[in-house]
């Protein structure tokens, strides 16, 4: 055969009509071989059809010639087999496969493979060239095993949905609710019939008729942003007072052309009631450790001025050491206080102009008692802020107190005073066992310590860095941390001068 095949053979260059077999074999040879062939005119009607051709969709050559290929063709498939049509036409030569379905003689569908080739212009076939192979099976196993992939994901999602212990509720643009899972119904009580077509904020007596859940909805699908842990705190009929965290997101139906809304409804109640639990024993236990550690505080500084005047310093010693750790103990109560205190917001500041170098020199100061850390104060010039003095202070310390504790190694804390355009910074650099990345958030939350450096012997409760993190916030300031792990870390306090400008 001529050279046919390339792809985007100008129309102009001659075909080559010599061959070593005449013209009657090859027709033979088309007539009884084993592809089905079919060939087209421009218009897409029949010329010729084989033998096999016949045996593939029933109809015997007479039947089908002279008629447009076009009705035998699926009607699904119609149009992508005129595209490609076209675009064989249009591009001589081209081959292009695809598949589509022909209509058997016995009136059913089948699937077929078809290569097509435009030879429209070869002078002795001019015709386009559609040779046939059965798909149905490949296409049939296709769609069952596509059946029955979707069935196995219908009935995972739907086992998942009617499994999780949350209540879940599909909306619809307009907030009304278009199906909810077994789970909510059983939690809230309900019956499809009562809820499905009726407006979320219509439920119950009003529960879910909150303004600020009413915009975070709203605000899904035009921008499609979602939202997570937005809390709702209310009496629902059949299940009581409850405390539900709720979150939102935009779900694409691509089938129905139409957008929903995915409300998931976790039941935080008992957690809830475990953490106020827990939060009222830390006040009952501080309190209650708090008259007893005072009293020995003050029997120990009686002992230690009568072992003064007596000059017992061996025993001063030991007392000495023994206030050390009652101050500790003392300080450990105070962050439990604090805590407690901070949780319920009652941790008011007592706000005044604070001369930040003279809090600082004093700090270090303190420290310098306790630890044989070097604390080196680079201060370039005087800043004052308004703020709570003492407050402050205890960020500070606990700062100092975590650089000398996480730096058992080094000898060196680097304490510097500095201001920005509208902020005074106060950083505590160590060079210690470092931070990862990947805490270095986790830190300011409650009870939190870095797991790695649990094997290690620091002792703390993890509730410094919460407290001084929420002291500052109360202060409009906020803290960063700059840290490598094995490279030691760099506390930065920023805190506004603005208040102070105003005051002067
Ligand atoms: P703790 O009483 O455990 O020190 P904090 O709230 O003060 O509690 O600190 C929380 C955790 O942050 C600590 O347990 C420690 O893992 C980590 N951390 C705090 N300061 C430093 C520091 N300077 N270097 C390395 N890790 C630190």
């Amino acid at each position: 055969m001529p050279d046919q095949q390339h792809e985007n053979t100008s129309p102009d260059i001659p075909y080559t009509t010599a061959t070593p077999y005449d013209q009657q074999s090859l027709h033979a040879l088309i007539e009884h071989g084993p592809e089905a062939v079919m060939l087209l005119n421009e218009d897409g009607h029949i010329l010729y059809t084989n033998q096999a051709m016949t045996s593939l969709i029933g109809y015997d050559t007479a039947e089908l010639i002279g008629r447009p290929l076009f009705s035998f063709i699926h009607p699904e498939d119609v149009e992508t087999v005129r595209e490609r049509l076209a675009t064989l036409i249009s591009a001589t030569l081209i081959i292009n496969t695809h598949e589509h379905r022909l209509r058997h003689k016995r009136g059913s569908w089948r699937w077929l493979e078809v290569n097509a080739s435009n030879l429209l212009k070869h002078p002795e076939i001019g015709a386009i060239v559609l040779a046939y192979r059965d798909a149905s099976h490949h296409r049939n196993l296709t769609s069952q095993q596509n059946k029955a992939f979707l069935k196995d994901m219908q009935d995972l999602i739907a086992g998942m949905v009617e499994t999780v212990r949350q209540a879940l509720i599909v909306l619809d643009g307009e907030m009304r609710v278009i199906k909810a899972n077994e789970y909510f119904y059983e939690f809230f009580q309900a019956h499809p019939r009562e809820i499905e077509g009726v407006s979320i904020y219509e439920l119950g007596s009003g529960q879910w008729n909150i303004p600020r859940l009413k915009e975070l909805l709203e605000r899904i699908l035009p921008t499609n942003n979602p939202f997570d842990g937005f809390e709702v705190e209310n009496d629902f009929p059949g299940t009581g007072h409850r405390v539900l965290l709720l979150n939102a997101r935009q779900l694409k139906l691509h089938g129905i052309g139409q957008e929903r809304i995915l409300l998931a409804c976790e039941d935080i109640t008992e957690r809830r009631e475990a953490e106020r639990r827990k939060d009222d024993f830390i006040v009952m236990a501080s309190h209650e450790l708090k008259t007893p550690v005072t009293s020995l505080k003050g029997f120990t500084q009686i002992l230690q001025s009568r072992f003064k005047k007596r000059g017992d310093e061996q025993d001063l010693h030991f007392l000495a050491r023994m206030d050390g750790q009652l101050n500790k103990l003392t300080r450990l109560i105070k962050d439990l206080l604090d805590l407690s205190r901070m949780r319920s917001g009652e941790l008011p500041l007592q706000e005044s102009l604070v001369d930040l170098n003279e809090l600082v020199q004093d700090t270090v100061a303190d420290m310098r008692e306790i630890a044989t850390h070097r604390f080196l104060v680079e201060e370039s010039e005087r800043i004052s802020i308004y703020g709570d003095r003492e407050r402050l202070e205890q960020v500070l310390l606990n700062l100092l107190v975590n650089a000398v504790k996480y730096s058992p190694e080094a000898d060196k804390i680097v304490i510097r005073i500095s201001r920005t355009g509208e902020e005074a910074l106060v950083s505590v650099q160590d060079f210690g066992i470092g931070i990862a990345e990947a805490d270095q958030q986790k830190v300011f939350e409650r009870f939190y310590q870095v797991s790695d450096t649990k094997a290690r012997p620091f002792s703390g409760m993890g509730i410094g860095l919460y407290l001084s993190n929420e002291i500052v916030k109360r202060h409009h300031g906020r803290i960063e941390i700059h840290s490598q792990p094995g490279e030691g870390a760099t506390f930065l306090v920023s805190l506004p001068l603005l208040k102070m400008e105003e005051q002067a």
